[in-house]
């Protein structure tokens, strides 16, 4: 590892050390290499286009679709003292002129830039030129990120990046970067040809995020359920709820505004000026809560993001962790809660098969691929073991031992016989037809009178009122788990109806045994340490940074807080960028009073130290000598 790499690391971002592959990346990328970076959200891909960036004469260009978030991104790196600009849409041809003024005279070491801009003939004329002008100006690297973008097989595919493998033949001598979040090797093969990245290294890793809680509850009233959740685990807590219908995102945010939980909805749908305004809301506000569809969270980079909740079943376990790896950037304990049903598989089974309204032809292969992820998702959910080994796994990682911060860990579902239960429970599917619901299969199964049952004569069936011992909840848990475990199916034109697969015969001829695990409605009790009686949001993010904290120490954190808003403000940027939690709280607990202690705080960076190092400062000494308001 090179020396300046670390300086760099060390002054500009204020961090004592790289994580994972960023050494090794940087070193790559610096030397010329090409290459392809697979990390989750929050492992720092950043980092390993912007060093190199610094490290090689001329200009970094970070390729991005997101427009929307290159303000940011560059008010960002600006604050760490970076020279860096943007060109997209959204500027007015003045200030595009003068960024290219600055591309010229080498006066910048990042340019973001959307891939229809790169690709205009204009924008590449004007790369051609500084790539052949002498330093300071020239290309340090393209990065490209979000590079999944390319795959046409995955969500997010965007015809403009295919044509970025043009940059191979036009500009030879500049290394490249493809980024992504998306593991999947599929989608990894996908980007190497269609980057022509075939040789370049790929480093993958880093996929664990043992910060975040994985948890799946079974769905009974899920948005009271969210309520009691947010009430009782994240009271105050910026954080994302992701549903499946932009409606339903409405819904639960204007639900949760009712009960005293500021949240906004946020999807495709809104006008452009709505959605932004959420979001930057979101970025800026300590506790709002957006409620979301996927269209939400690609590029946010909020680190304090305290959890993130699914009311639905999310399509793919990639999707899921995607979204889930938004919650504790900063590294602090985080919750990933889902909230999952049979109405859930009902729902996504039906989207898989529907026949496309307009007529479209059918791609059976996305049809079959959309199934398989959906099954995949199912074993997830149903999992008795670790949940974070699944998840691992899923990645191609493997965790030699049970996290111990999953729900399976802190409180390890019990699995019963299931044997017989199960046997009735698909008796009474065959002998209704093949063709009910869960509802009144379990109405059947309980020997209940409603209307339907007797129309239909139901009532006389041998397997009427055979269940009438198990309580609901526990035959939905059942009867989800069959289909889960592939016993039974849905039928493909989405009304819920439930048929027997080939699977079902042993089980039913009492040729196989079958173990399924008893969902708790309420758990036992709060699972693991601390899951239950959350803290003040202030002592838990001191707690989190390893130290106990005292009632001084905690007075000061909020006041640093207080500071960092203030000066949020001014910027115009969000608190976070200033610094964050963990920053704020190592200041709290160690009270620097000179410049060079709080150079030694992880987070405190030379450009950081001159525009806030004073303020800060002050506001210790003041705390220090106790001066500071409301201090007890
Ligand atoms: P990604 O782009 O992979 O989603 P980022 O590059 O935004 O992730 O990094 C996530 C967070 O981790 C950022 O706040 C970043 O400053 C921080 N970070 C990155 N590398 C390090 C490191 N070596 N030490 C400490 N913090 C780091
Ligand atoms: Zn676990």
């Amino acid at each position: 590892m090179t020396t300046t790499a670390l300086q760099i690391l060390n002054t500009v971002y204020g961090y004592p050390a790289f994580r994972g592959h960023q050494s090794q990346v940087i070193d790559h990328l610096t030397t010329g290499g090409d290459a392809l970076l697979l990390m989750p959200t929050g492992g720092g891909k950043s980092l390993c286009y912007q060093i190199p960036s610094l490290l090689r004469p001329g200009t970094g260009i970070i390729i991005s679709p997101l427009i929307a978030l290159m303000q940011d991104q560059v008010s960002a790196v600006k604050q760490l003292g970076l020279r860096a600009a943007f060109l997209n849409s959204s500027l007015t041809l003045r200030e595009a002129a003068q960024v290219e003024r600055d591309l010229r005279a080498g006066d910048l070491d990042l340019l973001y830039i959307a891939p229809e801009r790169l690709l205009q003939p204009r924008t590449l004329e004007l790369l051609d030129e500084v790539n052949a002008a002498p330093p300071p100006a020239g290309l340090a690297l393209f990065a490209i990120d979000e590079a999944h973008c390319v795959s046409q097989w995955g969500h997010d595919f965007r015809p403009e990046y295919l044509q970025l493998s043009l940059l191979v033949d036009r500009y030879p001598g500049v290394p490249r970067l493809a980024c992504t979040a998306t593991a999947d090797e599929r989608t990894r093969a996908e980007i190497i040809t269609n980057l022509r990245l075939q040789d370049g290294a790929v480093f993958i890793g880093g996929f664990d995020r043992p910060n975040i809680r994985y948890r799946v509850v079974p769905k009974d009233e899920p948005r009271k359920q969210l309520l009691k959740f947010l009430r009782t685990e994240h009271p105050g807590d910026a954080g994302i709820v992701y549903c499946l219908a932009r409606k339903k995102t409405e819904e639960t945010a204007a639900f949760l505004a009712q009960h005293g939980i500021p949240a906004v909805p946020y999807h495709a749908g809104l006008d452009a000026a709505t959605r932004r305004r959420h979001q930057e809301r979101f970025l800026n506000e300590d506790g709002l809560v957006v409620c979301a569809t996927i269209a939400f969270g690609m590029g946010i980079d909020k680190p304090d993001v305290r959890f993130v909740a699914h009311l639905d079943l999310p399509k793919s376990v990639e999707g899921y962790y995607q979204e889930t790896g938004r919650a504790g950037r900063d590294g602090l304990p985080a919750d990933a809660w889902m909230c999952y049903g049979l109405q859930d598989v009902v729902m996504l089974r039906k989207l898989i098969d529907a026949p496309p309204a307009d007529g479209v032809e059918i791609d059976e292969m996305h049809r079959r691929r959309a199934s398989q992820q959906l099954d995949t998702m199912l074993g997830y959910c149903e999992v008795t073991a670790c949940r974070r080994q699944r998840l691992l796994a899923h990645f191609g990682e493997t965790l030699a031992q049970p996290c111990g911060n999953c729900d399976t860990c802190l409180d390890p579902p019990e699995t019963f016989d299931a044997t017989v239960v199960a046997q009735k429970a698909l008796s009474c599917v065959a002998r209704t037809g093949q063709r009910f619901g869960a509802q009144h299969i379990i109405e059947v199964l309980r020997g209940g009178a409603a209307d339907r049952v007797l129309r239909l004569g139901h009532d006389k069936l041998s397997t009427y009122g055979i269940g009438a011992d198990v309580d609901p909840f526990t035959w939905r848990s059942i009867i989800r788990q069959l289909v889960a475990h592939g016993l039974l199916a849905l039928d493909p034109e989405g009304y819920g109806g439930l048929r027997l697969t080939s699977a079902a015969g042993p089980v039913l001829r009492g040729e196989q045994v079958l173990k399924l695990r008893r969902d708790i409605l309420a758990p036992r009790a709060a699972a693991g340490a601390g899951a239950g009686k959350k803290a003040k949001r202030a002592e838990a993010v001191l707690a989190a940074a390893e130290f106990e904290p005292d009632a001084a120490t905690t007075a000061l954190f909020d006041r640093l807080r207080n500071l960092r808003k203030r000066l949020a403000a001014e910027a115009g940027v969000p608190p976070y960028v200033i610094f964050h939690d963990k920053t704020l709280a190592l200041m709290a607990q160690r009270r620097p009073t000179s410049e060079a202690a709080l150079l030694g705080i992880s987070g405190v960076g030379q450009a950081k130290l001159e525009r806030y190092g004073e303020a800060f400062i002050a506001e210790i000494r003041a705390e220090e000598s106790g001066v500071g308001e409301g201090v007890d």
